[in-house]
């Protein structure tokens, strides 16, 4: 049995991250990794889209990038620019398959199914997995979604939509959400912010065909591909233990307002790296306090005013879309979040701050 250096445990979004950053920068030279995870094959099952406010090392695995968007509540639509920052979408298929490929090449990276029968022994641990035990009103980002494709070009393929709240809301909060791969092919999604407890949330599938067909007014179509999925909107619990870090969504790295977790992944995986020769005795890397902060207050709001929130979205996009950009990325300063909060119903949030 060999007693590895390090052990990344799940071979995910974050663990295959880590194990690639460290791989590209010889950190593997004379040390051995072991990367635990169960599953038999990888392909496709995620689709990752986030601005690129970082450089990041999957360029080659985006499959497009915007650099318009729109938000639409009932009879407004509001077109933003993010041509500093585009909205990019990675499939996770072809990320996997470069990552492999690349951990293949290493003698050193050991590919194991299970930790049973492993050694923690003197081992540096990386955890991807999360512990998440829900309270009873903890918030959820659940949906599900089609990869359609038709025969005429009916897509605008430069902008995609980011959130379309002319939808049923229920008592919720609940948005359709379209990536135009190309004029013929476009991922559509059902999106709810909830606590998950009324089931007729769930007929995912039923609100994506009505969707497509009464809303986006298409009838003949193919289904290329399904994705179905929920982000917890609240930090799972994190045990502190020596020679372990946690990764990935175990870790912490999911923006509690708005579920995008991939770039805040890539940003850990540099800094575990860049610190790994003292890798035992760094500070923990976290999303800054500020938008912990922040985000509890406006999922309180959010759990609390619901109807609000399609309004809410929608005229925080009209405020410096630059601006708003940032802040949802984590990098905004003090003048881009002051311009956040004031187009934010003072009253509202005030009550929650209190
Ligand atoms: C469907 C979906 C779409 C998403 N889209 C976006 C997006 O567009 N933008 C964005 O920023 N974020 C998105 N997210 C959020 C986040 O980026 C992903 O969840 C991301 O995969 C998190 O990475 P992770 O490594 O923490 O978890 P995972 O990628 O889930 O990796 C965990 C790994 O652990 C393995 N595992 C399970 N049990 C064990 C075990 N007992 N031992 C060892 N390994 C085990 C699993 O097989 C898995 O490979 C999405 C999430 C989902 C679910």
């Amino acid at each position: 049995m060999i007693d590895f250096d390090y052990i990344i445990i799940g071979g995910g979004c974050a663990g295959l991250s880590l194990a690639y950053e460290l791989q590209i920068n010889n950190k593997i030279k004379n040390k051995t990794l072991a990367i635990i995870e169960p599953r038999e094959i990888y392909e496709r099952d995620k689709t990752w889209s986030f601005w690129k406010v970082n450089p990041h090392n999957f360029e080659d695995c985006v499959i497009k990038s915007w650099r318009e968007f729109s938000i639409n509540i009932s009879g407004k639509t509001n077109y933003i620019n993010c041509f500093k920052t585009p909205y990019q979408t990675i499939d996770s298929g072809l990320f996997y398959k470069k990552i492999i490929a690349e951990l293949r090449k290493n003698k050193n990276i050991y590919f194991l199914k299970t930790i049973e029968n492993l050694k923690r022994g003197k081992s540096f641990i990386f955890n991807s997995l999360a512990d998440i035990s829900p309270k009873k009103d903890d918030l959820w980002q659940h949906f599900a979604g089609f990869e359609i494709e038709v025969e005429k070009k009916i897509f605008d393929s430069e902008i995609m939509n980011l959130m379309d709240f002319d939808c049923d809301q229920k008592n919720s909060v609940h948005f359709f959400y379209t990536l135009p791969f190309d004029t013929k092919k476009a991922l559509v999604e059902t999106t709810w912010l909830s606590n998950m407890k009324d089931e007729t949330e769930k007929n995912y599938e039923e609100q994506l065909v009505n969707y497509i067909e009464k809303k986006l007014n298409i009838k003949n179509y193919k289904i290329k591909y399904k994705e179905k999925g929920k982000i917890p909107l609240f930090n799972p619990r994190i045990i502190e233990k020596d020679n372990e870090i946690s990764i990935g969504t175990a870790g912490g790295m999911t923006r509690l307002s708005t579920g995008y977790t991939f770039l805040n992944i890539q940003e850990h995986s540099k800094y575990i790296c860049k610190n790994f020769e003292n890798i035992a005795k760094i500070k923990n890397f976290q999303i800054g306090k500020k938008y912990q902060y922040l985000d509890n207050i406006f999922l309180k709001v959010l759990y609390k005013n619901p109807k609000l929130m399609p309004g809410i979205f929608y005229n925080m996009f009209t405020a410096n879309s630059e601006k708003v950009v940032k802040f949802l990325s984590n990098k905004s300063n003090f003048i881009d979040d002051i311009h956040i909060i004031m187009k934010m119903p003072k009253m509202v949030f005030l009550k929650e701050l209190i």
